[in-house]
């Protein structure tokens, strides 16, 4: 059985070979569904930012020197407001009302805010409150520079990306094309969401969680249906699945004598690197390859399907987007309860976590195995817990990821 990381190798260096500059490609996205994509193109500004020397108060601008002594009475010359252009000059003694977004006069240094003012008629006004030399104002270019790269080739678009793309004019953006997925059932106690079971059947779920789970990496699931335990209806729905970026089957690839998934891939030509896992759950976790397309065997039980896509089919897609950062983002929590390893596997246990006082604080959550997704969704992590390692104790550090 492969460690886990060992495991995570085998899937991104076979990635990496076959890495070629034209495989994925990209794609013109609108600004609007530009979220979460990878961009594909350094971004350079426009303009300076801000565009020219702007007020950031409501108030009065002013030379700062004639701020610096208050109170002061200064002559209102006229009024500079977003949008409208100012042609004004400020001279020793004068002012002119700005509204915030508004160019500044010439020869304006500082904002004296408008709630530090009286109104003493209409050409003049007296300021209570002094301001420094810059205060109240941005001068152009104090945020950035035209010609500056403000996005990097391969950066996931945040939130704040947005606004600073539609700040520079990018109303559509080049992003890498999305991974497509098919996602293949597997199993005769299978029934469709909108279906009602038998007292021997279960819905399949597992279609829905690695749909979703595809979606959130940045995939775009094809949902292939529900293959029944036998070889003809196994080889039909996964040999039509091969022409995607990444094929899924769910279920069928433990030992049971209808586990027949391993069978197929093999007699469809698929190069397979590894078929057994030290992780728990998650143990029966299948990769390999058919040309171009990466082929997963999950294990059917929810928890385990949706832990080993996270562990070895996530970072693959965010490496096929071209992201930065592929890799599950690992982090620290104190032990809140004991947690216990298989001295053979390690562990991925459901738990919650919760930050306080300055640090994550860590509980397993009650759960009954592997198919228990009742258990799951009312945790928000998994305790990962190196194999042989024991019990480890509360109060102890352990390593876990956010799983929602
Ligand atoms: P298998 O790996 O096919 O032996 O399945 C292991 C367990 O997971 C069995 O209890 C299955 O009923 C269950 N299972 C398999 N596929 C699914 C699915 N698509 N949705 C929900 N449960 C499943
Ligand atoms: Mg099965």
């Amino acid at each position: 059985m492969l460690p886990i990381e060992r495991g995570l190798e085998i899937v991104m260096s076979l990635a990496k070979s076959k890495d070629r500059p034209d495989r994925m490609s990209f794609e013109p996205v609108r600004l609007t569904d530009a979220l979460r994509r990878i961009v594909r193109e350094d971004v350079i500004a426009d303009a300076d930012s801000p565009p020219f020397d702007k007020a950031i108060r409501d108030g009065f601008a002013a030379r700062f020197e004639d701020l610096a002594q208050v109170p002061v009475v200064l002559t209102v010359i006229g009024e500079s407001r977003a949008g409208a252009g100012t042609d004004l000059t400020i001279q020793r003694g004068q002012c002119c009302e700005v509204m915030t977004g508004a160019p500044l006069p010439a020869g304006a240094s500082a904002v004296a805010m408008v709630e530090d003012t009286e109104r003493l008629s209409p050409n003049s006004v007296r300021v209570l409150k002094g301001a420094r030399e810059n205060q109240g104002l941005l001068r152009r270019g104090a945020e950035g520079r035209r010609g500056e790269i403000i996005l990097r080739s391969g950066r996931q678009v945040g939130l704040a990306d947005i606004g600073l793309l539609a700040g520079v004019g990018k109303a559509k953006i080049n992003v890498s094309r999305k991974p497509r997925v098919a996602v293949v059932a597997t199993g005769d106690e299978l029934v469709e969401v909108d279906e009602n079971p038998n007292t021997d059947q279960i819905r399949n779920s597992n279609t829905y969680t690695i749909c979703a789970q595809v979606t959130g990496a940045g995939g775009e699931p094809i949902a292939r249906g529900i293959a029944r335990d036998n070889l003809d209806d196994l080889r039909a729905k996964i040999g039509r699945a091969f022409d995607h970026d990444i094929v899924i089957v769910s279920g069928g690839v433990s030992m049971g004598k209808y586990d027949l998934v391993e069978q197929v891939f093999a007699e469809f030509g698929v190069e397979i690197l590894f078929d057994k896992i030290a992780m728990k759950p998650g143990k029966p976790t299948v990769f390999g390859h058919r040309g171009e397309t990466y082929v997963f065997g999950l294990p059917g039980n929810p928890i385990s399907t949706m832990v080993a896509f996270h562990m070895f089919v996530r970072p693959l897609i965010l490496f096929l987007l071209k992201a930065e950062d592929t890799s599950p983002k690992v982090l620290v929590a104190k032990l809140e309860s004991p947690a216990k390893c298989d001295p053979e596997r390690a562990a991925l246990v459901p738990a919650l976590v919760r930050f306080d006082a300055g640090q994550y604080w860590i509980k397993t959550a009650p759960w009954k195995g592997s198919s228990d997704l009742i258990g799951l969704s009312r945790a928000n992590a998994l305790i990962m817990i190196p194999r042989q390692s024991g019990i480890l104790e509360q109060g102890e550090s352990a390593q876990f990821i956010f799983m929602e």
